[in-house]
């Protein structure tokens, strides 16, 4: 990755985007215009989905499916397909992570690594899983055989966020195309470009027509279209739980569908007196709630410190803080890009007044920058003086704003950790080997990180618990979500 090279492609011209129906463009009759952060640009558009476009793309997931061109192939000619479009996305990474950044504003060194590289990463981690998982012999009694096979679902909606919409989309795409599924997908209306592009390879790659479709558009009319359709058979979800509890709503109303939901969180970072290094853990928890704007769902955005640390760690925290330089996302040298869009902008100021306006103590930022670029820039925000009553200790804002909160003892970080409807990630820092297990169990959450925020890799779940959603993405155990158990009973 250079600079040359970004600067080159950032100006590329993108032409209007239709469907990706059958291995092919769809046509279209209404689009969305494609806004980019980073300068509020109008660089192409989309096609507007509706009721027919769902439509026709899930009969053209259900034709491949019951054609069996994928369902029913050796999972080992699946895998070779799957590994072939891993290679197609590792060798359009830079093109990929640049037209994603124009999309959502995320700073390119993280997007090239976390958006291209790790879909590649994805699709074959499950590509190579998928000829190595086995049906069952029950044990009964002899004159009895009783197969468990493991089945493909059929038709699979997939509706994802726009921040890394390629990583969050290939965490569902690759268990589900892997285990025999046709997909498809509903990428957020804010960032659709690089999915689009993926099903271009996936084409290219050898994936049958059909396999994978992409429908773009507007939420409440795409997305809802997906998600009521009578013959999908399960939707895989990452987003907002205002979203999610629509989805579940959808189902109860159509056909029962089975939803898999990863949602928000408000995730509690907690330092201890003991932490081994106090700068070292100011820097990284400033990493692990700025990047990407805060908008990262497992971003720590509540700090709890320990009291007897508190001041020195602030100082530190601040001055990690004020390293950061926040412009450009496709500058090479930026740490933090834009702000995804106008609204998220807007929502992220609305939580700056409101805390204020609560009686949190604004200690860094509050404010939108760069305003003459056109773009959507705001300055890393730290509030402390934060009681959890304060909206901003309870509800995610999804922006750069940190809230920060004291405690004494164990006992009052485990109560301050637990203390909202969210339970996704959380990170504890201490040197001491009980206290980390100690707060491993009390903390109620899909991840707790030891001296380090943030970094898991594919081997390991992601996902919540409480209102975080259930279900979860990577490693072998989100397989399962794409697969059906059938039973065989032969009297012998
Ligand atoms: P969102 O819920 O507004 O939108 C997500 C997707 O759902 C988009 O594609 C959108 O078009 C679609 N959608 C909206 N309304 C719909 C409806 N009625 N029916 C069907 N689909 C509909 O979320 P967002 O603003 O795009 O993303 C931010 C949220 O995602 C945050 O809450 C964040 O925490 C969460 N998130 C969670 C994870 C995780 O792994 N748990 C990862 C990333 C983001």
């Amino acid at each position: 990755m250079d600079q040359h090279s970004i600067d080159r492609l950032r100006s590329e011209p993108v032409a209007p985007q239709s469907h990706w129906i059958a291995g092919r463009p769809a046509s279209r009759e209404n689009s969305i215009d494609v806004q980019s952060p980073i300068d509020g640009r109008i660089f192409t558009t989309l096609a507007a989905g509706d009721e027919s476009d769902i439509d026709t793309a899930v009969k053209s997931a259900r034709a491949a499916f019951e054609k069996g061109v994928w369902s029913r192939v050796a999972p080992a000619e699946r895998k070779k397909k799957l590994f072939k479009l891993a290679d197609l996305i590792e060798a359009h990474a830079l093109e990929l992570a640049v037209l994603g950044v124009r999309d959502n504003g995320t700073e390119v060194g993280m997007a090239y690594k976390a958006e291209p590289l790790s879909a590649a990463a994805t699709f074959r981690y499950y590509a190579e899983a998928v000829d190595k998982i086995y049906g069952e012999i029950a044990p009964t009694s002899q004159d009895v055989l009783a197969l468990i096979h493991r089945e493909p679902l059929g038709v699979v909606g997939v509706i994802v966020p726009w921040n890394f919409p390629l990583m969050i989309g290939a965490w569902k795409i690759a268990p589900a195309l892997a285990a025999g599924n046709s997909v498809v997908l509903k990428p957020s209306e804010i960032a659709s470009l690089t999915l689009l592009r993926l099903a271009e390879l996936a084409t290219e790659a050898g994936i049958p027509d059909g396999v994978l479709n992409v429908v773009t558009g507007l939420g409440s009319i795409t997305g809802e279209a997906l998600a009521r359709h009578m013959d999908v058979d399960a939707i895989a979800f990452t987003g907002s739980g205002l979203t999610g509890r629509r989805l579940l709503e959808s189902s109860a109303r159509s056909n029962l569908k089975r939803v898999y939901l990863e949602l928000g969180g408000k995730s509690p970072n907690i330092v201890f007196a003991d932490a081994p290094d106090l700068v070292q853990a100011a820097k990284i928890s400033a990493f692990g709630i700025f990047r990407n704007s805060g908008q990262v769902c497992v971003a720590g955005s509540r700090l709890l410190v320990q009291s007897s640390i508190y001041e020195n760690f602030m100082d530190q925290l601040l001055a990690a803080t004020e390293k950061l330089k926040v412009g450009d996302p496709l500058k090479i040298d930026t740490d933090i890009g834009a702000v995804s869009s106008a609204d998220q902008l807007k929502k992220n100021l609305h939580h700056v007044a409101l805390a204020e306006s609560e009686g949190a103590r604004c200690l860094a930022g509050g404010n939108r920058i760069l305003e003459e670029t056109g773009g959507y820039y705001m300055q890393p925000t730290i509030f402390d003086n934060v009681t959890p009553q304060m909206t901003l200790a309870r509800e995610e804002v999804f922006g750069p704003v940190l809230s920060v909160l004291r405690f004494d003892t164990e006992d009052q970080a485990a109560a301050l950790a637990n203390s909202t409807v969210y339970g996704l990630a959380a990170a504890v820092w201490t040197s001491n080997l009980s206290t980390a297990h100690r707060m491993i169990r009390a903390v109620r959450a899909g991840v707790v990180h030891v001296n380090t925020y943030g970094g898991a890799d594919l081997t390991v779940p992601l996902g919540g618990v409480k209102q975080s959603g259930f279900g979860r993405d990577k490693s072998l155990h989100a397989l399962e979500k794409y697969f059906d158990l059938k039973t065989a009973w032969i009297s012998l």
